[in-house]
């Protein structure tokens, strides 16, 4: 395996090792079928056990009872901004955005073609380098629903601490940072991740909803733009993403075979702790984009002295096999995507580059 480079891509991302192998093993003739996984139909057997066993790893996973549904759907996160408001914010309501990011601004503009949008929280001021505090959180009077980013992928920042708002229902895009750590999922009304960062390939979005949401959805919107539609399908509606959600369920099985959420989050806190500690010690050589208390234990951003540096710190970065280290053009620099899959070894090679770098260039 020493052909494998280190991956820090944003997404699509990199997955753990054991998964791709097993899916290697068994490609050609997938469970005596004769057929490839890529081959079958989604109306067999086979598939449909996959469907299953990866809406119930799920709910196992995040500790969900049967008042939720783990839906597979398509057309990434970007789809579900507009899903959302169509199912869940009616003429005459307001939807609560609190923007944290490029994609929270995303989502609310999505919003604004169905209704009515408030900003209840915004850190814009300063690039998005923190979460707001509680106390600067405004909601509307009576919102439809409060919709957050729990981790910015582009800026680096995560919501440590996952806020809540009594009975208005909280929805979530998590696609890059669901399942990093154990939380209280039941304080959601629905949350939603592409699959490319944290879960799998790209392909399929999981949406976890809470069944009392699956009620009301309106009639008048296309069939395919309706949770309810998926729900009682089964995720079957139309033809599945058969292989990127048979690569979901490995990764989920994965993940419980490492010990679940809270094995994962202590390993996910040591990982960013080795990156996030070179920052801090290297007397301003390296300098974090996000706050230290809204650091994002997924994608470490941080900057160089200056850009020149920057670009021979990816460059040579990559000739010794961490790739994928240039930092979004929104906010310059590097950043480090280190999700589930990436390993411990992964983050001790990128401090070890880190500490040489800065030692032949500081
Ligand atoms: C990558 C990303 C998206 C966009 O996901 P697509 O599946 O490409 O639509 C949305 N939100 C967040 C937080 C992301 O990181």
């Amino acid at each position: 395996m020493n052909n494998r480079i280190i991956n820090f891509n944003a997404g699509p991302a990199i997955l753990p090792l054991e998964v791709l192998m097993e899916a290697q093993a068994e490609f050609l003739n997938y469970q005596q079928t004769g057929m490839s996984i890529l081959e079958i139909s989604h109306r067999s057997k086979p598939y449909e056990a996959i469907n299953a066993e990866a809406e119930a790893n799920m709910k196992e996973i995040l500790g969900l009872g049967d008042n939720y549904r783990v839906l597979f759907l398509q057309g990434g996160a970007s789809t579900q901004f507009a899903m959302v408001p169509m199912n869940f914010l009616p003429q005459g309501r307001t939807a609560d955005y609190i923007l944290t990011g490029a994609w929270s601004e995303k989502a609310m503009k999505e919003a604004k073609l169905f209704g009515n949008t408030h900003v209840a929280g915004t850190t814009a001021e300063g690039n998005y380098k923190r979460i707001p505090r509680m106390d600067e959180i405004q909601l509307s009077e009576n919102p439809a629903y409060v919709h957050i980013t729990s981790n910015n992928t582009i800026f680096g920042t995560q919501w440590n601490k996952l806020p809540s708002f009594g009975q208005v229902p909280l929805i979530a895009d998590m696609s890059s940072d669901i399942l990093n750590k154990p939380f209280d999922a039941e304080n959601f009304a629905m949350i939603y991740a592409g699959a490319q960062k944290n879960l799998g390939p790209s392909g399929v979005t999981v949406v976890i909803i809470r069944k009392d949401l699956l009620e009301n959805n309106p009639k008048t919107i296309s069939a395919m733009m309706r949770y309810e539609t998926h729900a009682k399908n089964d995720s079957m509606y139309n033809t599945p993403p058969v292989f990127s959600v048979y690569m979901l369920n490995l990764v989920l099985r994965w993940l419980k075979d490492q010990g679940g959420l809270s094995v994962i989050g202590k390993r996910n806190i040591a990982k960013a702790a080795l990156v996030y500690d070179t920052i801090d010690q290297s007397s301003g050589f390296y300098r974090g984009h996000a706050d230290a208390d809204s650091r994002s234990l997924m994608n470490v951003t941080f900057r160089l002295p200056n850009e020149e540096q920057e670009k021979k710190f990816a460059k040579e970065a990559e000739e010794v096999g961490l790739i994928g280290l240039k930092g979004h053009r929104s906010v310059g620099g590097l950043r480090a995507s280190i999700y589930n899959a990436m390993t411990l070894e992964g983050c001790q090679a990128l401090k070890d580059f880190m500490l040489e770098f800065q030692r032949k260039n500081g």
